[in-house]
């Protein structure tokens, strides 16, 4: 099942307790494309990045069966810059700098070969941008997941809020659905929310896990208590590239499906804060991947009786 991903190739400047980096590679596409690549091989991305983007990753994604087709390179322009400030829950960050350069003319250009994906994941970039990708394509993919931050609520929200209309899944941050919704209260967030297009929530809560909605129902996907944080950024994505890259593995888009694919989401989240930046997603193996998925089942696992 072809995977079609869009969101940013960037770079990152990060600073947690625990140390600060220069300019690394990050972006929302980055961590999607190879979070999802150990559940599909078929992954197409659209992006753009400047001159200035280094040949190495490239080819990391490549080397994760990646194709880049749609990448535009711009000579003579810089890529997207973002840069961010953790406080000292992990938890919560600030951002200090985005710099859009590529992004701002960024005029999404979908390959006639991936014009027909069965999955499409809208990671985070302006909604005008998620919402052309999705005018080009030939047909509607059997599922269209979404994923977005304040940045693009606090200055466009008239059009996040008509490219909700068209998807199934929106993936946010529990204050993202505080302010797209106005409430308070998750629960409530969630009523409002999937009133505005999507079918199916995921609230995602950091260290404390994510919860999925539908209409009618609730799930709880617990974080793994990991010894050492190092750096969160990427962990909303990672999450996003293992959700969507488990449903794209199985074919099977049932809310039952999507309870164990956000135990997957939340596995590969698991790995990318262990280390600053992309690192710790490049070259896991099969094994490592299903013991991760294990301590999860083993996190949670208990017998009750009620009688
Ligand atoms: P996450 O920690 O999962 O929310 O995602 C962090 C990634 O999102 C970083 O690698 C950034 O390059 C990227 N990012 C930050 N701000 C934006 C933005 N406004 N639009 C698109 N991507 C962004």
């Amino acid at each position: 099942m072809s995977l079609l991903v869009v969101g940013t190739v960037a770079f990152d400047a990060i600073e947690t307790p625990f140390g600060k980096t220069d300019k690394i590679v990050g972006g929302a596409a980055s961590y999607i494309a190879l979070a999802s690549s150990y559940f599909t091989n078929e992954i197409n991305l659209v992006s753009v990045v400047g001159d200035d983007f280094p040949k190495d990753f490239m080819n990391t994604l490549k080397g994760q069966g990646v194709s880049l087709e749609g990448l535009q390179i711009k000579q003579g322009e810089k890529s997207f810059f973002w840069s961010g400030r953790y406080h000292n829950d992990m938890n919560s960050r600030d951002t200090l700098d985005t710099q859009l350069n590529v992004l701002a003319e960024f005029d999404p250009i979908v390959p006639e070969s991936y014009k027909d994906c069965d999955f499409l994941m809208l990671g985070n970039l302006m909604p005008a941008v998620q919402q052309k990708v999705l005018s080009q394509l030939t047909k509607r993919p059997k599922l269209i997941v979404l994923d977005t931050m304040n940045f693009w609520m606090d200055i466009a929200m008239p059009e996040l809020l008509e490219t909700l209309k068209g998807i199934d899944v929106l993936t946010i941050n529990d204050s993202e659905a505080r302010q797209l919704s106005g409430e308070y209260s998750l629960v409530k967030a969630a009523q409002k929310i999937l009133a505005m297009g999507p079918k199916v929530l995921v609230i995602k809560k950091g260290e404390h896990g994510a919860l999925l909605f539908n209409k009618d129902e609730v799930f709880f996907a617990p974080a793994l208590p990991l010894e050492d944080v190092f750096d969160p950024t990427g962990a909303g994505d990672s999450f996003a590239g293992g959700f969507i890259g488990y449903l794209a593995k199985t074919k099977d888009v049932s809310f039952e499906n999507m309870k164990r694919a956000i135990i997957f989401g939340s596995a590969m989240a698991s790995f990318t804060v262990e280390k600053f930046g992309t690192e710790r997603l490049i070259g896991l193996s099969d094994e490592d991947v299903s013991k991760r998925v294990q301590e999860f089942v083993d996190l949670v696992q208990f017998d009750i009786s009620l009688v």
